[in-house]
């Protein structure tokens, strides 16, 4: 059995003692020094793996203000404090080995929005999407583009300056920032704005830190101005980080915002951030242009930017490539038709936008112009298309967004890394520039793909490391090194939109004579060099050094003491590459449930893998071998282990400290959903690295009784149906339910339906698919046959589901056959019973492979059930994979069969789509629209997460508030939305179950929408 883990980094007594203090003198928000969450909050995008002390998550500015104060004490000035927004930096612009401040879980309000002076308030912990989404009814935007802006805030984009398409337009973060509110470390708030002479006077005169801030900063400014003026090149990305050549703006005010934008945490607490917004253009235009080569689509560019687009973005053949590999292609494919007899390498995305149709047409018509004139000519385009309108353009967007993470989700060992990733140089030396790059990169083997802002000279560039060979890590060096110079020649920057973070190490060489300067500043915020230390710059007078980007540890370094087997037998979860996708803000998107409710970065993808990670370097510090141990657990009978797991259950009741609990805490509360598998970028797949942590977990500690009960009842389903009445009664009773809810685990067991699918099928005449049923299908028939696998919940607990579906089949034109029914396992697999999950997949695939090699197909109707055959039957099982089609996968395909049943109906529905089977089968939902379409109805989509339930998870007790806030976040609004009554659809068992306990809705499957309409026209 896997051995008690807890040899753990403890909390240093230095921040003990701080948090200690903290808690007595009333911080309001979330303190934590456990392991496990110190842990997670230990990386971020980058190389690098800092564990922090603890992580602190103020409630309000007053929780700030304390923190500030305590850390200037005499026994605290050696406390380190880094604030962290998203957590999405690419250098380890948030990591710390002191205490993380997370901003993000509750200082996320938007305080005020004036629309008619287009500026908004906000709490630094706002995400940027989560803004945007709130100015959209007022038709305004915050402009500063980001691809992370799903999950980055306010706060870390205002503290990186952070910009992305569309900069060239709109420009940095920097350029929307009105007026600021931070928190200094001696406790004092100031807010920030441009400040006139008088004013700046009368700031000055004072006695307190905000007067030495103002007249060090002035000071700066007017000694030194002719050789800022010198220093900074002529770059729409120009140098952040207390930006110099900004102190004073254009009317020669003094503004403090601009030398705290791009400050990295380094000069305070950011709290509030008045912003300056947009009108959101009426609609937009992307012209998708192909090219043969990259260095075509980038020297081409510099001709296109003569059309005077909004934007132009370029990816090369490499991500392109892997664009083709995921789902997200399904919905871009069309404005990338492939050329005939050549290939595509490199494509540019020119964006127009407008307040008008007819003023879109013209300025696209430009473009046209050009590309008709030049495409097919050498070093022009192969061809191009349009896509026309938001929607459209959105499409491709989101397509460019996800770019970086299908470069993480290479194929092997070396995965690309950021370190490199964002230099700038002017636009028009970009193409001989990225030609240098590349020969750099090419001269030592590596691997990379390309993409970025051309209009602004960025290109973002990842080369593929393997940071676990320490060879191969020291190569960080030598490029960086080597692009230093490169960047040099070219007037360029290494940090053209991501901030510094641990690249700061060359801070004082791009800054030469000036970074004396910086120095200065930074001492008149944070003398005693407490704020996130070693970015940016270090106190004039402090002799600690900025941090070197080889001598802070890297996850690399960690990784590499994690067994090789061990590595491989989880590498679903081992490439998580920190970028944070998994973090995503929007309700209405199915990425990941437990992190939405409970906004704890241990529940969440991220958290879970990170977890994973370290819970094996821990068992491999103690030379355990997971794969053998696994093995172990297979074999070793239940009575055998049963004296030593109690012996150790007790000592965990007795709080006993293992880390083995604190990842058992964090896998308890997910739901198995597989959104992380069918979203994240680098597919990382929670469920089943927790199954297999279970199946070894379980090996040390009792199981709860839950367990046993959730694992068997597929099992005993069959026998419990012809004892309804036994089954039924009972578990109403009160004395039952209190049993099921405090001693088993579980509550509001559902019902054995009143009808048994067996009788129903002899009613109606429905086949079983027998052998022998089968051998006597005529030609016509067969041609038409589908054979229905069951799953245990809707054919014990939803019957009526089953039979509609079956007799909507007929009316359809198929000859529907049900195969008798056989467990799935996917209780099983969920609760790490791995090896009676093998077996059960081994017996139902035998049968499953039998009927299919009749060549009739074979359908399923719950999603997660239907799609374990495809997904954990592959994994566990050797041989050819079943393929149990989802339902409407099926009936797209044989749209022919029921082309002639179209009802010239009025009657639109809604569908909330089921969360594994959106992410997990992307074109579920476009395939019932169509399907529905040829019927005559029509199908919208009402886009929601999660509904809570996920199989059994909702019925477990103690997820009860877990599950009912997942079911409010998203699901609740359209529910109860009295116009939807009567109109909303859903595929699964679970969202049915979770709506009929909430609402007492019943919701119908689409198939008994089907036979609903069509049964109504025939009537
Ligand atoms: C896949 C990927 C794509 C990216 N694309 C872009 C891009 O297109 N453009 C771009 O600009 N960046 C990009 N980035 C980088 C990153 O997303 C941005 O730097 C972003 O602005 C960071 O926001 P965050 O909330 O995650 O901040 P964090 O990473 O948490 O913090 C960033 C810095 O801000 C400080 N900070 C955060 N909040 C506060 C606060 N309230 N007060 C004081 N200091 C604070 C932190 O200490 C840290 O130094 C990308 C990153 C990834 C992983
Ligand atoms: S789990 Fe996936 S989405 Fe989340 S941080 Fe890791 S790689 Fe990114
Ligand atoms: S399975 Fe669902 S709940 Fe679990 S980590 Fe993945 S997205 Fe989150």
């Amino acid at each position: 059995m896997i051995p008690r883990l807890h040899e753990i980094s403890n909390t240093q007594t230095l921040y003990l003692n701080f948090l200690r203090r903290l808690e007595k003198d009333g911080f309001k928000g979330d303190i934590s020094p456990e392991y496990s969450e110190r842990v997670v909050s230990a990386t971020d995008n980058s190389i690098y793996q800092v564990l922090p002390q603890g992580i602190v998550c103020p409630k309000n500015i007053d929780d700030l203000v304390l923190l500030a104060r305590l850390s200037q004490e005499d026994p605290f000035q050696q406390v380190v404090l880094s604030a962290r927004g998203g957590g999405t930096g690419t250098n380890g612009q948030s990591l710390t080995d002191g205490l993380v401040v997370d901003i993000s879980k509750h200082m996320n309000t938007i305080l005020e929005i004036n629309a008619d002076e287009r500026w908004v308030r906000v709490q630094t912990g706002v995400v940027k999407d989560q803004l945007n989404a709130a100015l959209k009814p007022y038709g305004l935007f915050f402009a500063p583009e980001l691809s992370t802006s799903n999950r980055a805030t306010i706060g870390g984009m205002i503290n990186t300056d952070a910009s992305g398409q569309g900069s060239v337009m709109y420009g940095k973060t920097r350029d929307h920032v009105l007026a600021l509110k931070t928190v200094l470390l001696d406790g004092t708030v100031i807010n920030t704005a441009p400040v006139e002479s008088t004013e700046l006077t009368q700031l000055i005169s004072g006695q307190d830190r905000i007067a030495s801030i103002y007249q060090t900063v002035a000071d700066i400014y007017d000694q030194h101005r002719e050789e800022i003026k010198a220093l900074f090149p002529p770059l729409n990305r120009c140098l952040t980080g207390y930006d110099l050549a900004h102190i004073r703006d254009e009317q020669q005010r003094i503004n403090l915002n601009n030398v705290l934008c791009g400050s990295e945490g380094t000069l305070g607490f950011i709290t509030e951030a008045k912003l300056n917004v947009l009108q959101i253009p009426k609609t937009s235009a992307l012209v998708c242009v192909q090219y043969g080569d990259f260095e075509t689509s980038l020297r081409d560019a510099q001709a296109l930017m003569a059309c005077h687009p909004t934007s132009i973005e370029t990816v090369d053949s490499k991500v392109l490539g892997l664009a083709k590999d995921d789902l997200i292609w399904n919905s871009v494919a069309q404005f990338f038709p492939e050329p005939t007899g050549q290939t595509v390498a490199g494509i540019n995305l020119v964006e127009y936008t407008a307040d008008t149709d007819e003023e879109l047409k013209q300025k696209v018509a430009v473009i046209q112009k050009e590309l008709d004139a030049t495409c097919g000519k050498a070093g022009k385009a192969i061809q191009y298309a349009i896509a026309w309108g938001h929607e459209q353009v959105n499409q491709v967007w989101n397509m460019r967004k996800k770019s970086v993470g299908f470069l993480g989700n290479a194929q092997s060992e070396a995965r690309p890394i950021p370190f490199v990733e964002d230099t700038a140089v002017p636009p028009e030396n970009l193409a001989d520039y990225i030609m240098e790059f590349r020969a750099i990169l090419d001269e030592y083997n590596l691997q990379y793909g390309m993409f970025g802002h051309v209009d602004a000279g960025v290109l973002h560039v990842r080369p593929a490391l393997d940071m676990k060979d320490p060879e191969q890590e020291k190569m960080v060096r030598v490029i960086t090194d080597r692009l230093v110079s490169l960047i040099r020649k070219y007037n360029g920057l290494l940090w053209g939109e991501h901030g510094k973070g641990v690249r700061s190490e060359y801070a004082p060489d791009f800054f030469g004579n000036l970074y004396p300067q910086l120095q200065k500043i930074k001492q008149a915020f944070d003398p005693r060099n407490q704020l996130n230390p070693g970015k940016i710059a270090t106190p004039l007078e402090s002799p600690v050094q900025l941090l070197k980007i080889d001598e802070v540890a890297t996850r690399g370094q960690l990784d590499r003491t994690i067994e090789q087997d061990s590595w491989q037998q989880y590498s679903e979860s081992m490439y998580c590459n920190g970028n944070g996708a998994c973090f995503n803000y929007d309700s209405a998107d199915a990425m990941c449930p437990s992190w939405k409710a409970t906004r704890i970065r241990k529940y969440s993808p991220k958290g879970r893998s990170s977890l994973i990670r370290e819970w094996l370097r821990l068992l491999s510090d103690k030379q355990v071998d997971t794969v053998q141990e696994s093995g172990i657990a297979n074999y070793i009978s239940w009575p055998v282990s049963f004296i030593p797991r109690l012996f150790n259950t007790l000592k965990k009741h007795n709080g006993e400290y293992d880390f083995n609990h604190e990842v058992y805490d964090a896998m308890s509360t997910c739901l198995a959903c597989k959104s992380c598998t069918g979203s994240c970028p680098i597919k990382v797949d929670i469920p089943e690295s927790r199954a297999k942590f279970l199946h070894l977990y379980h090996a040390r500690y009792l199981r709860p009784l839950k367990d046993y009960l959730i694992g068997s009842l597929e099992f005993l389903m069959p026998t419990l149906a012809l004892w309804k009445d036994i089954y039924n009664k009972p578990i109403r009773w009160t004395p039952v339910k209190w049993f099921l809810r405090h001693v088993a685990g579980m509550v509001d067991s559902p019902l054995i339906s009143d009808i048994s699918l067996k009788q129903e099928m002899k009613k109606h005449q429905l086949p079983w698919a027998t052998a022998l049923n089968i051998s006597r299908l005529s030609k016509e028939q067969k041609s038409k046959a589908v054979i229905y696998v069951q799953d245990a919940f809707t054919s014990y607990f939803d019957t009526q589901v089953v039979v509609d579906t079956l007799l909507a089949l007929r009316a359809l034109g198929f000859h529907p056959m049900v195969m008798p029914y056989m467990a799935n396992g996917k209780p099983l697999h969920v609760h790490g019973f791995l090896s009676r999950f093998q077996k059960t997949a081994f017996k139902t695939a035998d049968k499953l492979k039998k009927l299919q090699n009749t060549g009739i197909p074979l359908i399923g109707l719950d999603p997660s059930t239907t799609l374990t055959y495809r997904a954990e039957y592959q994994k566990y099982l050797e041989g050819n994979p079943v393929n149990v089609m989802l339902i409407q996968e099926f009936l797209s395909e044989r749209q022919d069969v029921f082309a002639d049943k179209t009802l010239h109906s009025e009657d639109a529905f809604h569908i909330l789509g089921h969360c594994t089977e959106k992410t997990n089968a992307a074109s579920s939902i476009q395939q019932w629209q169509q399907v529905f379409k040829v019927i005559g109805l029509t199908l919208n989509e009402i886009k929601v997460g999660c509904c809570g339930m996920a199989g059994t998870f909702g019925h477990e007790t103690r997820n009860q508030d877990i599950s009912r806030k997942i079911y409010e976040l998203s699901w609740q609004g359209p529910v109860k939305n009295p116009k939807n009554q009567g109109k909303l659809l859903t595929t699964g068992y679970s969202c049915r179950s979770q709506v009929k306990r909430y609402e007492h809705q019943i919701l119908l499957h689409p198939m008994q929408q089907i036979l609903k309409s069509l049964s109504e026209t025939n009537d």
